[in-house]
């Protein structure tokens, strides 16, 4: 059972970090509506969940398929938008196109592929995001930022995913400063792929920003944060 308290503080919570996301939406010239909180709910309790998605929200991300699977059937009742941040298996690529309306984490040819095949015998086209590597010491997936090009290229040949921007991790440490040079080099990247016009490929949105470094990432152009901390407190 949920009790009151947790669920009142994590509404709270909520509603300051939409607040701080207002104001720094505003900062950069741009409304709120245009940057989209998808709360981070890895090893948070589907209570938990269901207290923010009640409180407001209504994107959820989710790095583990099997996690994702029980927490989707727990809150079946609620309009969620599904997710998929963290690396993604390519034998797990039909049950995220069965469970999460983006995948953010598309990181490979081989993982496009199977992903538009599995959206294709479902018939559905699945929204992604390509994750590039920042090149962080504590970054581990996503594609070189040199590599992005080629990778598209491919991609934007497969009919059943429509690539609709980037996604980056940060750096891990609670610096939004030192983080700002990497959302700087994601939002350049998006513009330089915009040029090329490619097919089934849009750059509407800019995935960046976690608890530390959200309003920068929005100052630098973000359109979907990723936000778990500051909403639910400390993973256990
Ligand atoms: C955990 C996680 C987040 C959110 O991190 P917080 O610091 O808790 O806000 C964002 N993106 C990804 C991919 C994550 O795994």
């Amino acid at each position: 059972m949920q009790s009151i308290e947790s669920a009142g503080a994590v509404a709270g919570n909520l509603r300051r970090v939409q607040e701080r996301i207002a104001r720094a939406a505003e900062r950069s010239g741009r409304s709120p509506e245009a940057v989209t909180l998808v709360l981070a709910g890895k090893t948070v309790s589907a209570d938990r969940v269901r207290a923010a998605v009640e409180a407001g929200a209504s994107h959820v991300g989710e790095n583990y398929v099997q996690e994702a699977r029980a927490k989707s059937a727990a809150l079946g009742d609620l309009p969620i938008h599904w997710h998929m941040i963290g690396h993604l298996q390519t034998n797990k690529a039909k049950d995220a196109v069965a469970l999460f309306e983006v995948i953010q984490s598309l990181d490979s040819l081989r993982l496009a592929k199977e992903v538009s095949r599995r959206a294709e015998q479902a018939g559905r086209v699945v929204r992604a995001l390509i994750e590039v590597n920042a090149g962080l010491e504590d970054s581990k997936f996503g594609v070189a930022p040199q590599e992005v090009f080629a990778l598209l290229e491919e991609v934007s040949r497969l009919p059943n995913l429509a690539v609709e921007g980037l996604m980056t991790l940060g750096p891990l440490a609670p610096d939004a400063e030192r983080a700002r040079p990497v959302f700087v080099m994601l939002r350049e990247l998006a513009e330089e792929i915009r040029g090329q016009w490619l097919p089934n490929v849009s750059m509407l949105h800019l995935s960046m920003g976690m608890s530390a470094d959200f309003e920068t990432a929005i100052e630098e152009g973000a359109t979907i944060v990723r936000v778990g901390t500051a909403v639910f407190g400390p993973r256990g």
